[in-house]
């Protein structure tokens, strides 16, 4: 596959608009095997840095879709290349769009129970031509794992969507794909919890501006210990800059 793949501080990450995404995801489903998908933020680049479980995890993926601001103004402060940003929820939109056109089962496993109830009653209405053939909240038993793959292969799902949140999310599908009998699995953080309007997304004048993590900032401020990792990520990439 011809891949438009950079590096970010040791984290590989796909400069594609979102229909370029779409078309070699499309592409990649007539493979055997199963096509991963993640997402790549500051947060989790200096995540990985430190956690070589996940940074294996990022370099064997097959999609690595720059979500958010900070990933694609680092792509242009080291390569000197502007690349769209595509955000999880907009991937997920777009990939559910395809599974209703194209007849193909879906998974959705991750968030809490109500979170996950209220986030497929408002997915199967916005696609109710969708094969939505399961669900599963994800704050099951870990010896439950394993009865829960047999599960999803059983109803010969083709696109399963995990959110648990990173970097459990991607350890657990570096873990499992090679037992999933899926065509496309895709690490959706809390995109469930957009989904079911406990996080509602930031207002379009935000995301035009890139500013969805000031959003962020100011309607979940517990989240603001997080955010901490954008100045060391400026830091780091201002370094590399340097020293290249
Ligand atoms: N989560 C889960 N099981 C866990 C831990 C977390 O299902 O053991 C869910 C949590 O309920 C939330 C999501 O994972 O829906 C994590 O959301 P967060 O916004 O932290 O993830 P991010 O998008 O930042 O990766």
């Amino acid at each position: 596959m011809d891949h438009n793949r950079k590096t970010l501080l040791q984290v590989p990450v796909d400069g594609y608009q979102i229909a370029d995404f779409m078309s070699k995801i499309e592409e990649s489903f007539s493979n055997p095997r199963v096509a991963t998908i993640f997402a790549i933020n500051p947060e989790k680049i200096m995540r990985a840095l430190r956690d070589p479980e996940l940074l294996s995890a990022l370099k064997e993926a097959d999609f690595l879709i720059p979500d958010g601001i900070g990933t694609t103004v680092g792509i242009w402060l080291i390569h000197g290349e502007r690349i769209a940003r595509t955000t999880g929820v907009d991937l997920m939109g777009r990939l559910l769009d395809l599974a209703e056109k194209k007849e193909y089962n879906v998974f959705l496993f991750g968030s809490a129970p109500e979170v996950i109830d209220r986030a497929s009653t408002k997915i199967v209405r916005a696609h109710p031509a969708l094969h939505l053939v399961g669900i599963q909240h994800g704050y099951l038993q870990k010896n439950k794992h394993e009865a829960l793959i047999k599960k999803i292969n059983e109803l010969n799902t083709d696109l399963l969507f995990v959110g648990l949140g990173s970097p459990k999310q991607e350890k657990w599908i570096q873990r499992y794909k090679k037992v999933l009998q899926v065509k496309m699995c895709m690490a959706i953080g809390g995109s469930l919890d957009v989904l079911a309007g406990r996080n509602p997304r930031a207002p379009i004048s935000y995301q035009y501006l890139g500013l969805e993590w000031l959003y962020r900032l100011i309607s979940q401020p517990q989240r603001f210990k997080r955010q901490l990792v954008l100045p060391k990520f400026i830091f780091e990439i201002l370094r590399e800059k340097l020293l290249s």
